[in-house]
């Protein structure tokens, strides 16, 4: 069995157009050569077909050809940085919430913008209370620390619940900035909270070694392989596992897929196959890899003993 922790649905819907397009200008600014206008407004358009799912038809036909039990949906909040989605927020909770009652193959985590002050505080509970999400999803490159105090009474409520955080590490789309997308920014919250499990979106990326050395000090801090998609053709893949399972964190790894902006590197399946081929090549353990596919984030959401007994 295997779940996926960090999965988005796939329309402009829930993505600014903005956002998008500043991740697919890097993209195309790091081709080994130089594109014409009409090749990068072709480009445009290959891009926005990646936004074709609102209702996740094809991810859940992924999902079952890559042997993906549940994924989870996260919910981000982009709307106090792009003020055409501040008042669609409760609505994009209600639309994940309806997915969820259709497809038992998908849990969700809320997003809230901080800064959102009482009223995202009261969304949230709502979200966690009301309508059964799981966790929450937070995007520190819209412009906010993850350890910011703001963030008190969202932890005070994933404390008691014992709900995960899953937080956006590493660089994203040019459009917003990178300053509080390093993982140590996760530190403080993690030390202030320690019954509160901090997932960090992407275990760092290009800043891996940084990721993993903080979870090996801080037990409450898990990494999400999603992002190393890109980092497979090159061959950096196998070796950064390697890293993380020679510091001791074959329970701390959540394999990912970060559907859709992967979908240019594969299918689901590929990916999949791609972290088992570590196991085949003998890089890691089958109880690693048994770890990262399902029995990490199992505990983490499923888990009630664990909760208690923290
Ligand atoms: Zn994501």
């Amino acid at each position: 069995m295997i779940l996926d922790c960090h999965s988005h649905i796939a329309s402009f819907k829930y993505f600014p157009v903005e956002f998008f397009r500043g991740w697919s200008d890097t993209i195309k600014r790091t081709l080994p050569y130089t594109i014409s206008d009409s090749q990068s407004k072709k480009l445009d358009l290959l891009f926005d077909g990646l936004m074709d799912d609102s209702e996740c038809e094809r991810l859940t036909i992924e999902m079952d050809e890559a042997g993906i039990t549940k994924s989870v949906l996260l919910v981000i909040d982009f709307g106090i940085v792009y003020k055409k989605y501040e008042d669609d927020i409760e609505e994009i909770h209600k639309n994940h919430v309806e997915l969820m009652s259709k497809n038992e193959k998908f849990v969700s985590f809320s997003g809230v913008d901080p800064r959102r002050g009482k009223e995202g505080i009261d969304l949230f509970e709502k979200a966690v209370k009301k309508w059964g999400f799981k966790g929450l999803k937070l995007y520190p490159p819209c412009g906010y620390s993850p350890s910011d105090s703001s963030l008190d009474p969202y932890y005070e409520i994933c404390s008691s619940m014992g709900l995960p955080v899953l937080v956006h590490i590493g660089p994203t789309s040019a459009a917003l900035p990178f300053k509080y997308s390093q993982p140590i920014e996760v530190d403080s919250a993690a030390h202030r909270f320690p019954k509160v499990n901090f997932i960090m979106g992407h275990a760092g990326v290009t800043q891996y070694k940084e990721a993993a050395l903080l979870a090996q000090y801080r037990p409450n801090i898990y990494l999400d392989i999603s992002g190393f998609q890109g980092e497979l053709s090159h061959g950096h893949f196998g070796k950064i596992m390697e890293w993380n399972i020679s510091k001791g964190l074959s329970k701390r790894l959540l394999f990912g897929t970060d559907w859709p902006i992967h979908r240019f590197f594969g299918k689901q399946k590929k990916w999949v196959e791609a972290v088992k081929d570590l196991e085949r090549k003998k890089l890691i353990s089958k109880l690693d890899l048994e770890n990262i596919m399902y029995n990490n984030l199992n505990q983490i959401l499923f888990s009630e003993v664990e909760h208690e007994s923290k």
